[in-house]
């Protein structure tokens, strides 16, 4: 079950309404990096979750994201807290608009959602679950985790350089320096499973786990340790990156003499000639900028 403490995680203080300032914090709101996307990231894999040490850190920390989601969503509330006012009992019109206008979410903020934090993102894209890619594996599902924590102390890293204003920037501080110890917890729990590479119970193929291809290939070629070297097999043929199994690199399925035969119907009606040349609308139509056509030369 949940309980809420009506006291905030961290105390929130805003100097002054910015309502396009609260605009850039709905990023964290409700955006892909954002505190709901983590606090349902994190609350789904812990009820799926068997292991007794990985669930229990999973509902703290998940718990603790929407308590963050409430820090974020406070201080986006109290940025809009005096436009809001003037906006629902219509003082001083044109200059307020004004300010409302100033950019095109903090407009739908205002005209849409009253001034109240919407789960939206920083751009006004309403949140989705498919911000969320849990794949049911620890292994997999945690190192996600790592990135997610990793990309979320970015965005805070950025929103804190938005603003002067010294409360707000104490909040994120804070809630950016969570997001270090929460990616701590979850490399915790990866390295506490052995093994956990590779991900899922399947081993790889010997044949192709220690293979590097070199794909793509010019000017900027460069070696190091992720393609080159004792673990590596690099394989920088042309010839040797095709058809790898040793097959002819084709395509086949097996088909029923009913489908071949429809499908050689298909092959016949559809067939193309190489050796016609017919005049096209193109042909027909053809003027300045067409480039050459049938029939007339430029
Ligand atoms: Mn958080
Ligand atoms: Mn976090």
């Amino acid at each position: 079950m949940f309980m809420h403490n009506k006291r905030l995680q961290y105390t929130v203080r805003v100097e002054k309404g910015d309502p396009i300032l609260a605009t850039l914090m709905l990023e964290q709101f409700g955006g892909p990096q954002g505190e709901l996307a983590a606090a349902m990231r994190y609350f789904t894999q812990a009820l799926a979750e068997d292991d007794a040490g990985r669930k229990d850190m999973l509902y703290d920390i998940a718990t603790e994201e929407l308590s963050h989601l409430e820090i974020i969503g406070s201080i986006i509330a109290m940025l809009n807290k005096g436009a809001k006012g003037e906006l629902a009992e219509g003082v001083d019109e044109m200059a307020e608009m004004r300010v409302l206008t100033g950019n095109s979410t903090s407009q739908t903020e205002a005209i849409l959602y009253g001034n109240g934090p919407a789960l939206v993102n920083s751009s006004g894209v309403p949140w989705t679950a498919a911000y969320i890619d849990s794949i049911g594996d620890p292994t997999a599902d945690l190192r996600s985790n790592i990135a997610a924590e990793s990309r979320a102390k970015l965005v805070y890293e950025r929103l804190i350089n938005v603003t002067d204003d010294p409360g707000i920037k104490d909040a994120l501080t804070f809630l950016m320096t969570r997001e270090v110890a929460h990616q701590k917890s979850f490399e915790k729990a990866l390295y506490a499973i052995t093994p956990n590479f590779p991900p899922g119970k399947l081993p790889g193929d010997p044949a192709f786990t220690d293979v590097y291809f070199d794909m793509s290939q010019g000017v900027g070629d460069e070696l190091g340790p992720w393609n080159s070297g004792e673990m590596w097999e690099r394989v920088e043929d042309r010839d040797a990156q095709a058809a790898v199994d040793g097959g002819d690199g084709s395509a086949s399925v097996g088909v029923t003499k009913k489908q071949q035969a429809t499908l050689d119907k298909l092959a016949a009606r559809t067939l193309s000639d190489p050796s016609a040349d017919p005049i096209t609308g193109a042909d027909l139509g053809a003027g300045p900028g067409a480039g050459a056509t049938s029939g007339k030369k430029l």
